[in-house]
């Protein structure tokens, strides 16, 4: 018989990254008691970034893990209950809600904010593991801007990559993008603006052998998967545009996502089909995936919440 300890909350969010911090500043500061279970990687995607420059408010710019920091100590100064542990498994077929923690506590809850945040996916390569966050990066966004006026390499063929190597183009001497297909997967006007973009070199075919450099990207080998040949180009900045995953899979059966997982959320608003379960932040976003539109997308979620506990007579 297994002894499992319950405990009731009014609002529970999922995930630490710039939307579930800023929706427990708001649900926190709006009296509803959040608690929020930080996840596997407390702070979330930006605790993998150098610096930071476009996060209104750091004129002076702010590393990613550092911003993260802040971010958590104003929502517990606003009385925030934040703890460690992993939501592993939902129950959202009546209410209270119940989330498990780590497999082995249960939060029963009125109203789940779900900011789970997506992973950027990776080769897989040693070099791009050492490599990362000096110059190997899955942002052109986020990080273009330090690889100005040098030459970059961009792996990948959707519309994330011809978008990225487009913002590129614009920064950067050169932009080498490695397709491992003979063609594209990006739709036919991203094709066409990379196809006519005279400083981004396609090296078709292609894979990336190995990313060159100690403790800084110094140029990436490209192999041909057709010929065998392998080059070696200088480069100072590597960028992975290959897709990525949204971290929803606990929700799946419960909640409408897209075909790749995606929660799927009323437009304009932060809900969900689970009324009184709302989605913020990368989980429910493929389109910006930026720290500000996931930040007010968490304020969004607060807000939601409130006027739905509100609503219920439940706060
Ligand atoms: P996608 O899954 O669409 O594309 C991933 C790309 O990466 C594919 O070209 C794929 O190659 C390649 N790839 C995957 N794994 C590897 C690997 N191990 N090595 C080398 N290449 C690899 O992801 P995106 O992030 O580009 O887009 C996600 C969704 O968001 C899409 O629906 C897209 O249309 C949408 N989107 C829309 C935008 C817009 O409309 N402005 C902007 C950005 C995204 P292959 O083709 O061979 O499978």
């Amino acid at each position: 018989m297994s002894h499992q300890i319950t405990e009731k909350t009014h609002v529970l969010i999922i995930g630490s990254g710039p939307a579930g911090y800023t929706a427990a500043i708001y649900a926190a500061r709006a009296n509803m008691k959040p608690v929020l279970y930080q996840g596997i990687q407390p702070g979330g995607q930006l605790t993998i970034t150098t610096e930071v420059e476009n996060y209104p408010g750091y004129p002076e710019g702010i590393q990613g893990p550092e911003m993260m920091i802040h971010f958590e100590k104003q929502a517990t100064r606003m009385g925030a209950d934040i703890r460690y542990g992993l939501a592993t498994k939902v129950d959202f077929s009546q209410q209270p809600y119940k989330v498990w923690i780590d497999d082995e506590k249960i939060i029963e809850t009125d109203a789940v904010i779900i900011c789970t945040g997506a992973s950027a996916k990776w080769l897989g390569l040693p070099s791009e593991q050492r490599l990362n966050g000096f110059g190997v990066s899955a942002c052109a966004v986020c990080d273009g801007f330090f690889f100005k006026g040098k030459e970059v390499a961009i792996v990948g063929a959707g519309d994330t990559a011809a978008e990225e190597a487009l913002y590129l183009s614009k920064l950067c001497t050169t932009v080498h993008m490695i397709v491992r297909r003979d063609a594209m997967r990006a739709s036919k006007v991203m094709q066409e603006r990379v196809l006519n973009t005279l400083n981004i070199k396609i090296y078709w075919n292609s894979e990336t052998d190995e990313i060159l450099g100690e403790n800084k990207t110094e140029g990436v080998r490209i192999k041909n998967i057709k010929t065998g040949e392998k080059v070696e180009v200088p480069i100072s900045g590597f960028f992975v545009a290959i897709g990525h995953q949204p971290n929803s899979d606990i929700f799946k059966g419960w909640i409408d996502m897209d075909e790749t997982g995606y929660i799927r959320t009323i437009p304009g608003t932060s809900k969900t089909n689970i009324e009184g379960v709302f989605a913020a932040g990368d989980v429910q976003d493929k389109n910006y995936r930026q720290a500000v539109t996931a930040a007010g997308s968490g304020c969004m979620a607060a807000l939601d919440a409130e006027r739905y506990l509100t609503a219920k007579g439940l706060v």
